[in-house]
């Protein structure tokens, strides 16, 4: 438990102090804001829009077995194959079995964060199966070596200049190659490679209960290409992208683009509605669907966290947060990050791990502000750390301060002990450690309160 807190405190003390890592951030967020304000000017009313899109997903989570059992049984009627998971375990077993059923060799991915919590592509490499990310910045992350940094943008920690140094070294090209060239020459390498593949994976923004259908969204036609030229598509997807019907499309995407990337509309909006049928020419001939659960009924269990399952992962709030915006993605250690992340991980991940991730924040509420489907993610935070003293997992030192400091400040006669410096010296001896070395601890008022108040009022 304590090695994955105080890696989690070195990485984002490293971070936070990197000038570079500050600069990268900075800008491509800043770019991020200008396009989120143009985006917004489509909705007349974004309040509404942001009430309905909440009151639908939220009706969702609470009836959750509801629609998974229509879904279930449209997709089937549809043609396709639903594949329920309880675990990663279970969800990259059957993956791997359907792989080994068409003795795939090669597999072309869209971006998918489901896959990411899956581990999809270490267990795809232990097979000697090619997976190959298809996604521009996934693609980039994936020859880099790295886990993705953010949920939507997954290589915003890179500038330009870092990429161009990252293609010069794996594939010899120029040194000072712009983005263009660069996109130019994934494009080429992937081409050869969506006509060869055996099967496509793809996640899912939204899977539609009423048509029980997948709904997806992207920029780049990579998900298309992915989904039409193997001969199989799986889709892999958490049980909570559920909503209730296609004409809820209308609201979701005008949202999901605007919060995410700042567009009124992303480039590419897909809806898959099973495998090829007889009179089509294009799309897979059999259609897997992984319904991933994953602990998200543990977070189903809980009767306030469970508003977080809502969430139609646009990064926004990882956007508006100071701390994500400081300590940077990867800090995080965990697949889904910032607010979102901090509220779902100890959940997902258990808490006793990932406890920590709920306390850092600064509470300044921006990320609850931004949601567009409403989740009071700042409040969830300190629900979240509620549970933890409840479990009674604190630590004995943190119990038995919290003990002293409750004594103390519960009588006058203990809270005027001292004089003014004594106070000062004991605060600074008590707190200093946990207060870090770069910040000042406060001076304590030459006087208290209550004694101001009696001199106030005589
Ligand atoms: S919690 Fe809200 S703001 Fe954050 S990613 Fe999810 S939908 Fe977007």
């Amino acid at each position: 438990m304590w090695e994955i807190k105080k890696k989690f405190i070195t990485d984002a003390n490293i971070k936070a102090f990197n000038p570079e890592h500050r600069k990268t951030i900075n800008f491509n967020i800043s770019r991020y804001n200008e396009s989120v304000e143009e985006g917004m000017l489509q909705f007349k009313n974004s309040e509404l829009a942001k009430t309905r899109a909440a009151f639908l997903k939220h009706k969702v989570i609470n009836e959750l077995e509801k629609y998974l059992i229509e879904f279930e049984l449209n997709f089937t009627k549809n043609g396709g194959k639903i594949i329920w998971a309880q675990d990663a375990t279970e969800a990259v077993r059957e993956i791997l079995q359907i792989a080994d059923k068409h003795q795939a060799k090669k597999i072309v991915k869209a971006k998918s964060m489901t896959t990411e919590e899956i581990e999809i592509n270490t267990a795809f490499e232990k097979e000697g199966i090619d997976s190959i990310e298809t996604d521009l910045g996934e693609y980039i992350v994936q020859i880099a070596g790295e886990k993705p940094y953010h949920i939507v943008t997954p290589v915003m920690h890179k500038s330009k200049e870092d990429i161009a140094e990252l293609f010069n070294k794996q594939f010899d090209l120029d040194a000072n190659s712009t983005p263009e060239d660069i996109t130019s020459f994934v494009r080429k390498r992937l081409r050869k490679e969506f006509t060869s593949a055996d099967i496509g994976i793809t996640g899912s923004n939204f899977l539609i209960a009423d048509t029980g259908s997948v709904a997806l969204t992207e920029n780049e036609g990579n998900g298309m290409m992915s989904v039409s030229f193997p001969k199989i598509h799986i889709v892999v997807a958490g049980i909570e992208k559920l909503i209730p019907s296609v004409t809820d499309l209308e609201l979701f995407w005008p949202l999901l683009a605007s919060y995410g990337t700042g567009q009124r509309v992303t480039v590419y909006n897909s809806i898959i509605s099973g495998p090829k049928k007889e009179n089509e020419t294009d799309g897979p001939k059999e259609m897997y669907i992984v319904l991933l659960n994953n602990k998200r009924t543990e977070l189903l269990k809980k009767e306030r966290q469970r508003i977080a399952l809502s969430c139609i992962r646009c990064g926004a709030c990882l956007n508006a947060c100071p701390v994500y915006r400081n300590i940077g993605g990867h800090t995080y250690n965990t697949v889904y990050t910032g607010p979102i992340g901090s509220v779902i991980s100890p959940y997902m991940n258990g808490m006793t791990d990932y406890h920590h991730l709920s306390f850092a924040s600064s509470l300044c509420g921006k990320c609850t502000e931004i949601c567009p489907v409403k989740i009071p993610l700042h409040k969830l935070l300190l629900v979240n750390r509620n549970d933890w003293v409840k479990e009674g997992s604190v630590p004995g030192i943190e119990k038995k301060t919290m003990w002293g400091m409750k004594k103390v400040m519960l009588k006058r006669k203990y809270m005027n002990m001292g004089s003014y410096g004594i106070r000062n010296y004991a605060l600074k001896k008590i707190l200093s450690k946990t207060w870090g070395p770069r910040r000042d601890l406060p001076q304590l008022a030459r006087k208290s309160f209550n004694q101001q108040w009696k001199e106030n009022n005589n």
